[in-house]
């Protein structure tokens, strides 16, 4: 690899171990056969050059660092528009990934830190178009969505994506595998949408329930939920968020906004 200039404030840790960067793209699957893929953050191309040798997908990168695109766009050759520079953050799916009705794709990506909530809230915008994620993120976050009610690392962002995905943490990578080294160790997870999960309730309200359970997660659900509801008889009152699945997540947003 080429001499590299980091920049820390978009999250840049290029990878350097190639067997973690080929045990992360062997992870997904493609199981409906959606073939489009989308690279968040392909840098210097490392999970990239693994990438292209699966001739089954559709490969497109979005890379918002220009230096990064003009690397890519030297060393592999890709059509123009399979190389998108740009913020994912701010990237109109159906528009830019000239979607048609009803398709789906999957994301992959040695995500940056920095904004790996806000990729994973993007992802639970668009669940019924996303149905496969394999990414690398900081190894807490990682642990904290596959981590299941009951565990003191579960948060909003578990219920939320668990109420639609299968997920699985899978592998751990220490910082001496990146160039520079981060100070975190990171997780690799896979998320595959699983559409027997039909969520029973408004995704909005849900969304709201559990944000608001667990923005005082330390106390009972009867006192954390005050700010939207006061009813007496409401269900796991005096239990704290960490404690129910997203099922019983459900149940309680039906009660305190469908059935009154
Ligand atoms: N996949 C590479 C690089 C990972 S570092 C590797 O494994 O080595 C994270 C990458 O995400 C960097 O290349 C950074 O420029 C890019 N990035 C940061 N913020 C981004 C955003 N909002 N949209 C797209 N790419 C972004």
């Amino acid at each position: 690899m080429e001499k590299v200039r980091a920049k820390k404030h978009l999250g840049q840790h290029f990878l350097k171990d190639l067997d973690a960067a080929k045990r992360i793209v062997d992870l997904y699957q493609d199981k409906n056969g959606n073939k489009l893929l989308l690279e968040i953050g392909p840098g210097m191309g490392v999970l990239t050059q693994y990438l292209v040798g699966r001739k089954e997908l559709d490969l497109v990168l979005v890379e918002i660092d220009t230096e990064s695109v003009v690397y890519l766009k030297k060393h592999f050759s890709f059509p123009e528009e399979k190389i998108i520079e740009g913020d994912f953050l701010k990237m109109e799916f159906d528009k830019t990934l000239q979607l048609a009705e009803n398709q789906k794709f999957g994301i992959i990506g040695n995500f940056p830190y920095n904004i790996s909530s806000q990729i994973f809230f993007k992802v639970l915008e668009h669940k019924d178009q996303i149905e496969e994620i394999v990414g690398m993120v900081q190894k807490e976050v990682g642990q904290r969505i596959a981590s299941k009610h009951g565990n003191k690392d579960y948060g909003i962002l578990s219920v939320l994506l668990q109420a639609f995905y299968d997920i699985e943490y899978s592998f751990t990578v220490l910082p001496g595998a990146f160039n520079p080294p981060p100070k975190v160790d990171s997780g690799v997870i896979r998320l595959v949408r699983n559409y027997d999960k039909v969520l029973d309730c408004d995704f909005k309200k849900f969304k709201l329930v559990v944000k608001t359970a667990f923005n005082q997660r330390r106390k009972m659900l009867s006192n954390a939920l005050k700010p939207i509801t006061n009813r007496a008889d409401l269900p796991y009152a005096n239990k704290r968020a960490e404690q129910l699945d997203y099922l019983q997540f459900v149940e309680l947003t039906k009660l305190i906004f469908e059935m009154d």
